[in-house]
């Protein structure tokens, strides 16, 4: 649920574009590619490794690096909900917006009609051609804002029961 949407084939649409991948390439972009979640670079390298033990972390850059010229990948900060870690994933056909949540870290993606209509909105209005898109949104999930509330009633409660004890 949280990472639903169908993404671009990274290592088909290198190949066709005539783009050499060593092992150590292939192994990063496979791990990109089969994510589950948004990785950073550290996650990136660390599953990688256990395909191809030598990469090193500058062709782990080096790769992103490559990746995202393409615009076959997108940079994400989600929130900066752990500093200033930057997160990947293979870009979606259809873009979406990240909710980040403050309370337990989840990440969920959503996508919306009218975020496509935004987008058209500036792109006619603003004359403006666009080529990557951002939206993260910050707050409580569903579970955390549900456990939250339960939390406040059984807060009122405990208060309750102190004013009736010290009647
Ligand atoms: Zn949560
Ligand atoms: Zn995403």
């Amino acid at each position: 649920m949280s990472y639903q949407f169908e993404r671009r084939a990274l290592l088909e649409e290198l190949l066709s574009k005539g783009i050499r991948l060593t092992a150590q390439r292939r192994a990063l972009i496979e791990v990109i590619q089969e994510a589950k979640q948004h990785l950073d670079a550290g996650a990136i390298l660390e599953r990688a490794r256990k395909r191809e033990p030598k990469i090193d972390r500058a062709t782990v850059y080096r790769t992103i690096e490559l990746l995202k010229k393409l615009r076959l990948i997108d940079e994400l900060d989600l929130m900066h909900l752990e500093g200033e870690k930057h997160y990947y994933e293979a870009k979606t056909k259809r873009d979406h917006v990240h909710l980040a949540c403050f309370r337990c870290g989840r990440i969920e993606e959503f996508s919306s009609p009218l975020f496509e209509g935004l987008k058209a909105e500036i792109s006619k209005q603003a004359g403006f051609t666009i080529r990557v898109t951002r939206l993260d949104v910050g707050g409580n999930c569903q579970a955390c804002a549900a456990a939250g509330e339960t939390a406040t009633e059984q807060e009122d409660a405990k208060t309750k029961t102190a004013t009736v004890r010290s009647h």
